[in-house]
C-alpha cells in the first residue's frame, strides 16, 4: 500500500460524536483522512508527531459574519488560529448578496464601514457570482452561505417599513430560489434590525416554503431575546412547523430585561422536538459585546444617514420622542438596547470615542455623574458629538445562561464572531470583538479544562459533527475514514484565549488589542496545513461549500 502524504502519530483522537479518545494515528491523503488506526501502525511520507496532543475535527463555526471580512483576509488569521477550519456565514438577515442595482446604496450602508475596504468592491450582483468572488481570490478555510433575509427585502423594496405587496414577495421568493440553486444552505433572519423587523410571520413562512422545497435551513436571530424572547422562540418554531424547515435559533442566551432563563427557551425547544420539529440552537460565551453606540437607537433610524440622525438628536422634541421610543421598545430592539430601556447606564462602557478620548473607559453612569447630566442625555450627545465613531462595551449577559445553554445537548458552540487581523484595515481601528479571536479555545481553557462545565468531548462534538450534520454537511466534522481532513491538535493543558475581557472590565483591557490564542498547535484545511507549529503557513486549500442533497 502507499503510503499517506502525510500521518498525524500518537494523537489522543476524538472523532467528533462525542465518544472517548484513544491513542491513534491518522492518514491523510489528498485532502481526505485516509485511515485511522491504533498509535504506532501508520506511515506517511510526512509524519507529525501529535505526542499525545488531542487531535479533533476543525471546528465548525456555524455563525459568523465574514461575509465582507474574508475578502479583506484571505488568511482567515483570527479564524484558523483558533482552530476554525469551516464558517457560516450569512447570519442574522445579513448577507452581501444578491444585490439590485437600484438598491446598492442601501445595503452599503446596511454593512457599515466594512463595506468600504478596497478589497470590497461590490463586483457580484447575484448570490452565485458573489460565491465565485469568494472562491476566486482563494480562502483559508471553507465557507458556507446563508441568504440573508435583509439583503432580499433590500433588494427588492429597500429599507421600506411596510409588508411587501404580493408581487415583490414573488420578486425575493425568486431571489432566494435562484440563491439556494447556487449553493445556499438556507435563510437567515436577523428580527431585530432594519428591514427584517419589518417583516412579519406571514412573509416569512412563504419564504421559509422556498427553503423548504430545497432541504435548508432556517437560521433565526429570533423577534427580541429580552422581553419578548419566549413568544420570539415560538414565533421560530411555528414558522418551522407551518414551512416544513428545520430550525436553528442563533445565539439563544436570554439579554438583560428577559423575564427568565435560559431553561425556559431550551424547555419550548425540547417539546418542539418531542412533536417532530427539528429545532436546534446555537451560542457563544461572552456576555459582552461592542457596537456603536447609535446601534442601539430605534430601528425606524437606522437604515439613514448619520447625518440625519444626528440633526433629530440635537432637536429637543425629535430627541424625546427617540427616547420615549427606547423605553416602550415596541418593535423589540437587539439585545444590548436593553441596558437602556433598563437604565443600566453603569454596563455601558466607552470604547472608542476618537473625538473625546476624556470618556473612554468610563461608563455612561459615571460620565452622567460627573457632568451632572442625565445619562439619557449623555448618551445621545455622545452620538451628536462623534456619529458613527463612538463605541461602547455592552455588558448584557448573564454568564449564568452561558453555562446553562453550554450544557444542553440541544446547544452548539458558535463564535458570532467575523475574520478579523491584528493588521491593516481591520485592525483599524481594532475593533472590540474578543469571540473573533478566543471563541473555541476560551471554552477549552475555561469551560472544560478549568471549570469542568462540560466534557471536552461533549465541547468538542458541539463544535464539530453536530454543527456539520445541522448544515448538511456529513462529510466533515468527523474523524473517519474518506471525511475531508480538517484537523486540529491542540494542547489542552496550553490552551489559552488571550483575547477575552471578564466582566466587570477594568480599563485599559488587558487582553487588547487582538492576540491569537495559545496551544492550538496544527490547523489542517482539505489535508493542508494552514498552520504549522502555531504559526500560518499563508495557504489558501480553503473551499466554498454548495449546498447539494445529491453531489
Ligand atoms: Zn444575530
Amino acid at each position: 500500500m502507499m503510503d499517506a502524504e502525510l500521518v498525524l502519530a500518537n494523537g489522543r483522537i476524538l472523532d467528533g460524536c462525542g465518544n472517548p479518545w484513544f491513542w491513534g494515528d491518522l492518514a491523510i491523503h489528498k485532502g481526505r483522512i485516509k485511515a485511522v488506526a491504533s498509535a504506532g501502525t501508520l506511515k506517511g511520507m510526512k509524519v507529525i508527531d501529535a505526542g499525545g496532543r488531542f487531535v479533533t475535527p476543525g471546528f465548525f463555526d456555524i455563525h459568523t459574519h465574514s461575509d465582507l471580512s474574508i475578502l479583506v483576509n484571505r488568511l482567515a488569521e483570527s479564524a484558523v488560529h483558533q482552530g476554525i477550519t469551516t464558517q457560516v456565514i450569512g447570519n442574522c438577515g445579513m448577507s452581501p448578496a444578491p444585490v439590485d442595482e437600484n438598491y446598492l446604496s442601501e445595503i452599503r450602508h446596511h454593512w457599515g464601514r466594512i463595506s468600504e475596504a478596497p478589497e470590497v468592491n461590490w463586483e457580484w450582483r447575484s448570490f452565485d457570482q458573489y460565491l465565485k468572488v469568494l472562491q476566486s481570490g482563494g480562502l483559508a478555510i471553507n465557507l458556507a452561505a446563508l441568504v440573508g433575509h435583509g439583503a432580499l427585502r433590500i433588494a427588492v423594496m429597500g429599507f421600506e417599513e411596510r409588508r411587501p405587496t404580493s408581487a415583490e414577495l414573488g420578486q425575493m421568493q425568486g431571489y432566494l430560489d435562484r440563491a439556494m440553486k447556487a449553493g445556499a444552505f438556507g435563510l437567515s433572519i436577523g428580527l431585530v434590525y432594519p428591514p427584517g423587523c419589518f417583516a412579519d410571520t406571514d412573509e416569512i413562512i412563504a419564504l421559509c416554503e422556498v427553503v423548504a422545497q430545497h432541504g435548508g435551513l432556517y437560521a433565526s436571530h429570533i423577534r427580541g431575546e429580552r422581553e419578548t424572547i419566549l413568544e420570539a422562540v415560538a414565533e421560530a418554531i411555528r414558522i418551522g412547523r407551518e414551512a416544513g424547515v428545520p430550525v436553528q435559533i442563533s445565539h439563544n442566551a436570554p439579554k438583560y430585561g428577559a423575564p427568565c432563563d435560559a431553561t425556559a427557551n431550551l424547555a419550548l425547544v425540547e417539546e418542539a422536538r418531542r412533536s417532530g420539529l427539528d429545532v436546534t440552537v446555537d451560542n457563544d460565551v461572552h456576555t459582552d459585546l461592542g457596537p456603536a453606540l447609535m446601534d442601539a437607537l430605534p430601528q425606524y433610524l437606522l437604515g439613514r444617514e448619520v447625518a440625519e440622525i444626528v440633526s433629530l438628536l440635537k432637536d429637543s422634541d425629535s430627541r424625546k420622542s427617540i427616547r420615549d421610543e427606547i423605553l416602550l421598545d415596541r418593535r423589540p430592539a437587539f439585545g444590548p438596547a436593553g441596558l437602556l430601556k433598563h437604565g443600566r447606564w453603569d454596563r455601558i462602557t466607552i470604547f472608542e470615542a476618537p473625538l473625546n478620548r476624556g470618556v473612554v473607559g468610563k461608563t455612561i453612569e459615571t460620565i452622567a455623574s460627573d457632568q451632572d447630566q442625565d445619562p439619557f442625555d449623555v448618551y445621545f450627545d455622545l452620538i451628536v458629538e462623534m456619529g458613527d465613531e463612538v463605541y461602547a462595551i455592552y455588558e448584557y449577559i448573564d454568564e449564568k445562561n452561558i453555562r446553562i445553554l453550554l450544557q444542553h445537548p440541544l446547544v452548539m458552540i458558535a463564535s458570532d464572531g467575523q475574520v478579523l487581523a491584528p493588521h491593516g484595515f481591520l485592525n483599524d481601528p481594532p475593533p472590540y470583538y474578543p469571540c473573533c479571536y478566543g471563541e473555541f479555545p476560551g471554552v477549552l481553557e475555561r469551560y472544560v479544562r478549568d471549570e469542568s462545565v462540560l466534557s471536552l468531548e461533549e465541547a468538542i462534538r458541539k463544535m464539530t459533527s453536530f454543527p456539520a450534520q445541522r448544515l448538511g454537511v456529513m462529510d466533515r466534522g468527523v474523524l473517519r475514514p474518506g471525511a475531508c481532513a480538517d484537523i486540529v491538535i491542540f494542547d489542552l493543558d496550553r490552551i489559552h484565549d488571550r483575547a477575552t475581557n471578564l466582566y466587570p472590565h477594568t480599563y485599559p483591557f488587558e487582553n487588547y488589542p487582538h492576540n491569537f490564542p495559545e496551544g492550538i498547535d496544527y490547523v489542517i484545511v482539505n489535508g493542508e496545513l494552514v498552520i504549522e507549529e502555531g504559526q500560518h503557513t499563508g495557504v489558501l486549500p480553503g473551499k466554498v461549500l454548495k449546498h447539494q442533497i445529491m453531489p
